[in-house]
């Protein structure tokens, strides 16, 4: 790829750690590329000015993962099977879409269990029914025998989600949901920006693993009394440095170094 420039497109994307992670990844590479987040309002005119600018592809974050899924003019079986684009690049004039967090949350999710010292789950409740919980559901799907329970404050949005995957369904009320869970989710935006938990301390069955997408400095208030109280947790670290890796070697065709984007994040 002869052009050197990839973006972040989201809103909010202030908060993210992308830009600092990349750069300093291509920099420890010697590549001569730049990574820059840009905060838009319409998604579509945003990856169409990238297409003008010479862009070579881009991350694509909250809440644009499934509308840039729709205008991409290829996109691999994992995006299609999440029905969301988190990573494009560009070629030959056409959008190519994949999705790098599928692999990223199935890295962070074996992590977990395995600190847990916990087989990997018979039953997932899952928070939420955006992007990030169809990149879930799609990494789930290829899990044995592994049940999944979607719980969203819009239960439609739960039900049309649970409907594409076998082995999944939506329950309406969360702490039904929660019940009988081997590990939670979070895959709302909750806790991102105050001490909000997405589901309370008190639902959570004994011992359960919690995962949170979400990260902040200083790790978010669900992770820290989920441990408080004796769960195995993490935030959403794990999972950012892995699908920024595997989005790195889409658009280079070579490995990061994980160490450096770890050491950015610090
Ligand atoms: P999205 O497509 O906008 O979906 C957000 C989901 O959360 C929707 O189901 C939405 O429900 C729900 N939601 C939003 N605010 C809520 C609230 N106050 N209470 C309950 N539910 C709420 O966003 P996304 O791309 O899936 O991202 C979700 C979160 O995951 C973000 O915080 C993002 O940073 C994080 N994430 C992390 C990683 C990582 O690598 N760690 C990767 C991807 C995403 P409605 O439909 O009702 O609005």
């Amino acid at each position: 790829m002869a052009a050197s420039r990839v973006a972040l497109l989201g809103h909010p994307v202030a908060h993210s750690l992308s830009p600092r992670m990349q750069n300093l990844a291509f920099e420890a590479a010697g590549i001569d590329w730049e990574y820059e987040a840009r905060d838009v309002d319409d998604v579509v005119t945003a990856v169409a000015e990238l297409q003008i600018e010479g862009f070579a592809g881009a991350n694509i974050t909250i809440p644009y993962k499934q509308s840039v899924f729709d205008i991409c003019d290829h996109v691999t079986n994992v995006a299609e099977r999440a029905g969301a684009v988190n990573t494009f690049w560009v070629q030959d004039g056409e959008l190519i879409g994949d999705n790098t967090d599928v692999a990223g949350f199935d890295f962070a999710a074996r992590e977990l269990m395995l600190s847990a010292r916990a087989d990997m789950p018979k039953r997932v409740a899952l928070v939420g029914a955006g992007g990030a919980a169809a990149a879930v559901a799609a990494a789930i799907r290829d899990w044995d025998d592994t049940e999944l329970v979607i719980w969203s404050r819009d239960p439609q949005r739960a039900r049309t989600l649970a409907q594409r995957f076998a082995r999944a369904r939506a329950e309406p009320d969360l702490s039904s949901a929660v019940r009988g869970a081997d590990l939670v989710v979070n895959a709302t935006p909750v806790g991102m920006s105050d001490d909000e938990l997405p589901v309370p301390m008190n639902a959570l069955p004994k011992k359960c693993p919690v995962l949170d997408l979400v990260y902040r400095r200083g790790e978010t208030a669900w992770v820290r009394a989920a441990r408080d109280a004796g769960h195995a947790a993490s935030d959403g670290l794990p999972m950012l440095v892995e699908q920024a890796a595997r989005s790195f070697r889409r658009w280079l065709g070579v490995e990061p170094n994980r160490e450096v984007m770890w050491g950015a994040l610090e």
